[in-house]
C-alpha cells in the first residue's frame, strides 16, 4: 500500500466536495494522482447539492426512451439545446463548444459510463421543460428526463464508493471544516490554496453551520480544480447579479432551494485572482417555489416540477397568457413574472391533477425512488396524492385546499396581506376551461398541449391527469397553491477551455488552475446559455468534473 497522501506531497487539490468535486477526484486518484479534497462544511454534508437532488438526468436515445416508443436523436437533441440556449455574446464561443461537447457525452458514453459504475434508471421517462409550442421553439422536443433509481444519493453513490476505495488506500485525504479563501502563486503558476478551518459541528445534513474559526492553513500542489458550486444560497449575489434588463426588478420576496454552502463566495475569491467570470446574470430560478413546511436549510424552498393540467392564475386570479403553462418554459415564465412586478402567482387545480401531475423536487420528498421501494413507487398509481404531497396539503403555508370555488378564493385572500384574488375572475376562468374542455379541447392551447403529451404512454400513465372539468365534484375538492420565486442554479461561472483549464482576461488557461461543476457554469462558464433543458446540472457536474479530474492528472 503507498504511503498516505502527505499533505505536502499532494499532486491535485480539489476545491469543494459536492458532486463535481467528487468526480474530478475519483478520475484524478485512478490516474495515479495524490489528491487532497476540501470542504468547507463537515463530513456529513459530503456530496453537497446533488445528495438534495431528484437524481433526473438526460440521455439522448436511452434504451429507457426506446423501449417506450420515444424517438430521439443526437440531431434532435443538439438542435433543441442549441434554441434554447441561445448563445449570442463573444464570450460564449467556449461554452458552446462545452455544449456540442456535453451533448455527444449524453448521446453517447454517458449512459453506458454510469451504468458501468452501477447506476440505473427509473422505467418511465420525464419530459420536464416542454418549451414552446412550433417546430422551431425552444425545449425539449420529447421527454429526456431520466430519474435516478435513488435519486441524488444514487448519483453520488458510485463517486463516493471510488473516493472512499481512494483515502484507503491512501491516494486521497479528505479535509472537512476547510473554508478556501484564495489561491496562492509561485511563478504565475496556481501553487495551492490557503484558508480558514472553521469549528467543528454536529449539524445535520444540509443545516446552515457554524463560520467561527479555529485556525488558518495553506496547502500546497501542482494542481487545482475548483469545485465549489453556485451562489443560488446568497441571495445579495443573486441579486447583484439578476438580469435587470431581460427580467425586470428582481422580484423582492425569494425563498431558496439550496443549501447555505451554495455561497458563490470561494468564485467570487478566484475572479478576483485574475480568472474570468462570465455570464453570472444568467440564472436558472424556478416560478414554482413552495415553503418547505419542515425545512432544512434557511427559507427553505421546494420546487414543484408540475405536470400540464393545472390553472395558471396571476395575484388577481387572471390566466397567464399562453405559453404560459406548467412545466413548459421556467425562464419565459420567470419573465412575465418579474417584468409584470408579481410577488407571486398561482396553480388552481383540484385533487385528481395534484395525484398525478405534482413532483416534488429532492431526494427527501421522494421516499419511494429515493429507498429504492418498487411498493411505494407502485403507490403512485393508486387513488392517493403521494405521501409528501398530501403531507404539504395538510401543512404547507402556501396550499388551500376547499370544496367550492368561493371558499377556495377566500382561501387564497387569507394569505396575502390584502385580498387580491377577484372570485368574478377566477370563475370565469375556470368555466371558460372547463366548457372548452366538454367540446373536446376546442380553442385552449393549454388542452391541446396536454392531448399532445398524452399520445405518449409514460406520460398518460404517470404523469398527467385525464382531463376532466376542474369543477367536477368526484374530482374534487379544488386545491389553490400559492407559487414564490425560488433561487436555485447559476448558468454562468468561470470560464473554462474543453481540458477545464480556467481562463484569465486575455483568454489565456492560468497555469495550474481547473474548475468544473456549477462554479464553472457546469463546463465553458455556461454551456446552457440563457436556458436549460433539465437534468443537465448533475450531468454537467459529471462531464466536467471528469474532464477536469482527468486533465489535470495529465498536466501534473
Ligand atoms: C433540491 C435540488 C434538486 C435538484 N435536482 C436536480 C436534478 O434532478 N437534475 C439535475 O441535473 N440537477 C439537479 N439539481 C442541481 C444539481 O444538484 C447541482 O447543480 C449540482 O449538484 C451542483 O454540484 P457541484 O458539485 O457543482 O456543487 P455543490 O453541490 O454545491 O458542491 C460544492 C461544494 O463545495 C463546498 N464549498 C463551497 N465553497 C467552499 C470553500 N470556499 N471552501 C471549501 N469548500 C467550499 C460546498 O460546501 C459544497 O460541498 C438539483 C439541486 C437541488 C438543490
Amino acid at each position: 500500500m503507498p504511503a498516505p497522501v502527505a499533505e505536502s506531497a499532494a499532486d491535485i487539490i480539489v476545491a469543494g466536495a459536492g458532486l463535481a468535486g467528487l468526480v474530478a477526484a475519483a478520475e484524478a486518484a485512478d490516474a495515479g494522482r495524490r489528491v487532497l479534497l476540501l470542504d468547507q462544511e463537515a463530513e456529513q454534508n459530503l456530496g453537497g447539492q446533488a445528495f438534495w437532488s431528484l437524481g433526473g438526468l438526460l440521455f439522448v436515445n436511452s434504451p429507457e426512451q426506446r423501449r417506450l416508443g420515444i424517438r430521439d436523436s443526437h440531431e434532435l437533441a443538439l438542435r433543441d439545446w442549441m434554441t434554447t440556449a441561445g448563445f449570442d455574446r463573444d464570450e460564449d464561443a467556449w461554452p458552446r463548444r462545452w455544449a456540442e461537447a456535453y451533448v455527444d457525452f449524453a448521446a453517447g458514453e454517458k449512459r453506458a459510463w454510469l451504468h458501468a459504475q452501477g447506476m440505473r434508471w427509473f422505467p418511465i421517462v420525464g419530459w420536464a421543460e416542454r418549451g414552446g409550442a412550433g417546430a422551431a421553439a425552444s425545449g425539449n422536443s420529447v421527454p429526456r428526463f431520466h430519474l435516478t433509481w435513488g435519486t441524488g444519493p444514487g448519483v453520488l453513490e458510485p463517486f463516493l464508493r471510488r473516493v472512499q476505495a481512494h483515502v484507503n488506500s491512501g491516494r486521497i485525504a479528505l479535509r472537512f471544516r476547510h473554508r478556501i479563501r484564495g489561491l496562492h502563486f509561485t511563478d504565475g503558476r496556481v501553487s495551492g490554496v490557503h484558508g480558514d478551518v472553521l469549528e467543528s459541528t454536529t449539524v445535520a445534513r444540509g443545516e446552515s453551520s457554524s463560520r467561527v474559526v479555529v485556525a488558518d492553513f495553506t496547502l500546497n500542489a501542482s494542481a487545482v480544480i475548483i469545485t465549489s458550486g453556485g451562489i443560488g444560497g446568497n441571495h445579495d449575489l443573486v441579486r447583484r447579479y439578476w438580469p435587470t434588463d431581460r427580467l425586470g426588478a428582481a422580484p423582492k420576496h425569494m425563498i431558496t432551494g439550496v443549501p447555505a454552502h451554495v455561497d458563490g463566495l470561494l468564485q467570487q475569491e478566484v475572479a478576483h485572482a485574475g480568472a474570468q467570470l462570465i455570464n453570472p446574470d444568467r440564472m436558472w430560478h424556478y416560478t414554482e417555489g413552495i415553503h418547505n413546511w419542515a425545512p432544512i436549510w434557511p427559507q427553505h424552498a421546494i420546487r414543484i416540477l408540475p405536470g400540464p393540467s393545472s390553472l395558471w392564475l396571476d395575484p388577481t386570479g387572471a390566466r397567464l397568457p399562453f405559453p404560459n403553462v406548467p412545466g413548459s418554459d421556467s425562464l419565459g415564465t420567470l419573465q412575465y413574472i418579474t417584468t409584470n412586478g408579481f410577488t407571486h402567482t398561482w396553480f388552481l387545480l383540484n385533487r385528481a391533477i395534484i395525484k398525478r401531475e405534482f413532483a416534488l423536487s429532492g431526494s427527501e420528498q421522494n421516499p419511494d425512488l429515493t429507498g429504492r421501494n418498487i411498493p411505494l413507487v407502485l403507490k403512485r398509481l393508486g387513488k392517493s396524492p403521494p405521501g409528501p404531497v398530501q403531507a404539504f396539503m395538510d401543512k404547507g403555508a402556501d396550499f388551500v385546499v376547499r370544496d367550492s370555488l368561493r371558499a377556495l378564493v377566500d382561501g387564497m385572500n387569507a394569505l396575502t396581506e390584502q385580498p387580491q384574488v377577484r372570485f368574478e375572475t377566477v370563475e370565469r376562468v375556470v368555466r371558460d376551461r372547463d366548457l372548452q374542455l366538454t367540446q373536446g379541447g376546442g380553442k385552449d392551447p393549454q388542452l391541446a398541449i396536454i392531448h399532445s403529451a398524452r399520445r405518449y404512454f409514460s406520460e398518460r400513465v404517470m404523469r398527467i391527469a385525464t382531463p376532466a372539468p376542474l369543477l367536477d365534484p368526484a374530482n374534487g375538492p379544488l386545491v389553490a397553491v400559492k407559487l414564490n420565486i425560488l433561487t436555485r442554479k447559476s448558468l454562468g461561472g468561470l470560464a473554462t477551455d474543453l481540458d477545464a483549464r480556467v481562463l484569465n482576461q486575455d483568454g489565456a488557461p492560468i497555469p495550474g488552475l481547473y474548475a468544473a461543476g456549477e462554479v464553472a457554469g457546469f463546463g465553458g462558464g455556461g454551456m446552457h446559455g440563457y436556458r436549460a433543458l433539465e437534468g443537465t446540472f448533475l450531468g454537467g457536474c459529471l462531464f466536467s468534473g471528469r474532464t477536469a479530474g482527468r486533465a489535470a492528472s495529465k498536466a501534473v
